[in-house]
């Protein structure tokens, strides 16, 4: 192998640049060359790349984001699309693919690996921390620390106006950034699609703690779980309570990566250029037990990723 390509694709998280960097190093260091494709699947599509030097990604590691921009493409969802991809593998002679994103970028990455016989390995990027094989997912934990940020800013206010507050939080699907940052950050509810809950046993929750002469509330609700803006309306309803309703939003995604994300970001760019010189294709590199390992793209795509119920019991027990 001497050439290989890096994208980033599907939604961004912060620490896809130290994956980015640790990639286009750990290749130059094994005397690889490294194509650089912007804008994910579109810029695949588009030619819209280049070589990139150990030069490209100095100054990148602290950056969210991505230097290489990240996009949806409804293209590459099509044989036409991927066949318009493919050229371009040809043309700037590609022997080997690093995807750095979500479930829906391993799909493409999966469909176009098998259909046009590249080798494919996928990195976990995504603040949503809700694909199989891996712990964590890159820009997880930067995601959590911005949420809890926020909590503790947010909670100034709950306690000097002796308020409730609804925090609706990111993460599609999975209840994890929600769980994780409402564990940390003292969260009287914790609200995530995976566990049934009703707003009568919040209330009831509510109400028992201003009896023992608590000051304020916060309750977290990750936004795969319900709005926010419904559980405050439901919540004055039934409370009388001032509720206010805060909704986070793309706050949670940017921002300077922890050096979790990093170090994670790191060795799974590392490690996927390794497989790639040992010819090892369609697989995902992912962090077990503190052990950076690969799984099958066949085991991770549409598999369930479960939250630690373990966690949502102790943050019960811990909020009471
Ligand atoms: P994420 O990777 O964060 O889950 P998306 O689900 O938006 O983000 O997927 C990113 C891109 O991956 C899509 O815009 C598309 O180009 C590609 N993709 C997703 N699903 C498929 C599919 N079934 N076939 C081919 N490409 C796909």
């Amino acid at each position: 192998m001497q050439r290989i390509g890096v994208l980033t694709s599907g939604g961004d998280a912060s620490g896809m640049n130290s994956c980015i960097r640790a990639v286009v190093r750990k290749a130059i260091y094994h005397g690889l060359e490294v194509i650089g494709i912007r804008r994910g699947y579109s810029g695949f599509i588009d030619a819209d790349m280049g070589p990139m030097n150990l030069g490209s990604v100095a100054d990148i590691i602290s950056r969210g984001g991505t230097i290489l921009h990240t996009a949806r493409s409804e293209r590459f969802k099509t044989k036409e699309g991927r066949a318009l991809a493919m050229e371009n593998v040809e043309r700037f002679g590609i022997q080997g693919l690093v995807v750095i994103g979500g479930d829906g970028s391993f799909t493409g990455a999966s469909i176009f690996s098998q259909e046009h016989g590249v080798p494919v390995i996928c990195v976990p990027g995504t603040i949503d921390n809700d694909i199989a094989g891996t712990d964590y997912t890159i820009g997880f934990d930067t995601a959590v620390n911005n949420v809890v940020d926020a909590i503790n800013k947010i909670r100034d206010t709950a306690t000097s106006h002796e308020r409730t507050f609804v925090i609706e939080v990111m993460g599609r699907n999975s209840g994890n950034i929600a769980l994780a940052a409402g564990l940390a950050g003292g969260a009287e509810s914790i609200l995530i699609p995976e566990i049934p809950f009703n707003v009568e046993d919040i209330c009831k929750k509510l109400l028992n703690g201003i009896k023992r002469g608590k000051l304020h509330s916060v309750i977290l609700v990750a936004e795969g779980a319900a709005s926010g803006l419904e559980i405050g309306q439901q919540i004055k309803a039934l409370t009388g309570f001032d509720t206010k309703v805060t909704i986070l939003g793309h706050l949670q995604r940017g921002g300077i990566p922890t050096a979790f994300d990093r170090i994670l970001a790191a060795r799974l760019g590392a490690r996927a250029v390794e497989l790639l010189m040992a010819g090892e294709t369609h697989k995902m590199v992912g962090i077990r037990a503190g052990e950076i390992v690969a799984t099958d793209l066949t085991e991770v795509l549409g598999k369930p990723s479960p939250i630690n119920k373990d966690m949502y019991h102790l943050a019960r027990i811990l909020s009471i």
